[in-house]
């Protein structure tokens, strides 16, 4: 493990701000996130810097700073054309309200910042000048055990913030990791303080659980656990069969945020429903608009057999840009509840995809005609038939796109004319 962490690739950036603080004569570590990945072997997205200098101390060593949470005692330091973040030694205050500490101290000790953090294998710094590790509470050994442990008191911890019981579930289904007994205890036990936490920082836990190729086990610990209740019930809440079926389909879905949450609500709520949770769940409008277009269009084994001009009209609604995801959502599905009607439904997403290459014209703009040519040819000026008249050629050209010349159309509109004209 430590070997890991020796042979560990870190960005001559990150190196070179560690070397400065060292040579002014602070304390200087690699901590949190990185360390632990490093140790567990895994490339570390990100690599955070702690030190006993003060916030002021850090700008003045470095020529370009970004006082990015300098009240928090965060500076980015840009070295090397990238970004390092590196924060002072903190410990927090009692917390009030679930929420967060009433203050944060900075400190000399890097042992006072590392039990602030959630949990074992996060409460780990590394030297690497001094190739030393900081491990005050047995995180190496609980990396190799695969298990997640809180630093001290699980109640106590989730009881100073809510959202640890969340990230202890979801570290467990990226990891692949168990929780510790007493951690696991612990989260129904303070789910009143879960309830507290805001709606912003549930959403990116559970982002990071829905992305994992495990995301079918973390939804089913976030529901044993009583987590899923509080922004969730709609899952929380279906029958056992339903929920299994739903998590089924999320881990046949590919790593795809939309794609992940249509598969996860398509058979539990309708397309109103699934953008609302999206929004109570902060994610932007545009995602939620496309996770309600994608549920209220899932159902594709239903529409095996339609002909093409149905097909179109499907198309049409979705728009082609979004068949694949829409497709990927259908398989997911039918892979969970109906893997028998695989090839079937497979060579309906195939007609599909042979219709939307063909690019028929789906949209009124892409109709031969504009709205000034149908005035022109039915020789009025601005007025409702209009409206009628575009939706009447869309209609025409969605049953048979070949219509839809300029020639064909205008006769086609000027039948149709003399029919409704009184
Ligand atoms: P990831 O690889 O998913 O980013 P991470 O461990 O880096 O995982 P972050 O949310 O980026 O997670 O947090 C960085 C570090 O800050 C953690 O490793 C942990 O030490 C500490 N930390 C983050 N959130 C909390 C919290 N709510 N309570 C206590 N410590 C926390
Ligand atoms: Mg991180």
């Amino acid at each position: 493990m430590i070997a890991n962490l020796h042979n560990a690739d870190i960005p001559k950036p990150v190196l070179d701000v560690i070397g400065r603080l060292r040579e002014l004569g602070h304390a200087v570590y690699l901590v949190g996130g990185c360390v632990r990945d490093m140790v567990h072997n895994v490339a570390p997205k990100d690599f955070d810097v702690a030190t006993s200098a003060l916030p002021e101390e850090v700008q003045r060593a470095f020529r370009k700073v970004i006082p990015t949470g300098i009240q928090h005692g965060t500076v980015t330091v840009v070295q090397g054309g990238t970004h390092v973040e590196v924060t002072t030694f903190r410990s927090e205050g009692d917390y009030h309200d679930g929420r967060r500490p009433s203050s944060v101290a900075f400190e000399r000790d890097i042992v006072k910042d590392l039990s602030r953090r959630d949990f074992t294998m996060n409460a780990m710094a590394y030297n690497p000048v001094d190739r030393e590790l900081v491990d005050p509470f047995g995180g190496q050994t609980d990396l190799q055990a695969q298990l997640i442990r809180c630093v001290g008191s699980a109640q106590e911890r989730f009881s100073e913030d809510g959202l640890r019981s969340l990230r202890a579930v979801r570290f467990a289904a990226v990891l692949g990791f168990s929780l510790d007994p007493d951690t696991r205890a612990a989260i129904p036990a303070t789910l009143s303080v879960f309830r507290k936490v805001a709606f912003e920082r549930i959403h990116d836990e559970l982002v990071k659980l829905l992305l994992t190729p495990r995301a079918e086990l973390g939804l089913e610990l976030l529901a044993d656990t009583g987590l899923l209740d509080v922004f969730l019930p709609e899952l929380a809440r279906a029958t056992p069969e339903a929920a299994r079926l739903a998590r089924a389909a999320v881990q046949a879905a590919p790593v795809e945020l939309e794609v992940r949450l249509a598969a996860l609500l398509s058979d539990l709520v309708d397309r109103t429903q699934a953008r609302d949770i999206c929004l109570r769940m902060k994610f932007p409008n545009k995602v939620a608009d496309l996770v309600a277009l994608l549920v209220e269009q899932a159902k594709l084994e239903t529409r095996v057999g339609e002909p093409d001009a149905a097909l179109r009209r499907l198309l049409a609604r979705v728009g082609w840009v979004q068949l694949p995801q829409l497709i990927a959502v259908a398989r997911a599905r039918v892979q969970a509840r109906e893997p028998q009607r695989r090839s079937e439904v497979e060579a309906l997403f195939t007609r599909l995809e042979s219709l939307a290459a063909a690019k028929p014209p789906l949209t009124p703009k892409e109709l031969a005609l504009t709205g000034a040519d149908i005035m022109a040819t039915l020789g009025v000026g601005p007025s409702p038939i209009i409206g009628e008249a575009t939706r009447f050629l869309m209609e025409s050209v969605l049953d048979d796109p070949s219509l839809n010349s300029a020639d064909t159309l205008k006769r086609v509109l000027k039948e149709w004319h003399a029919r409704t004209a009184r």
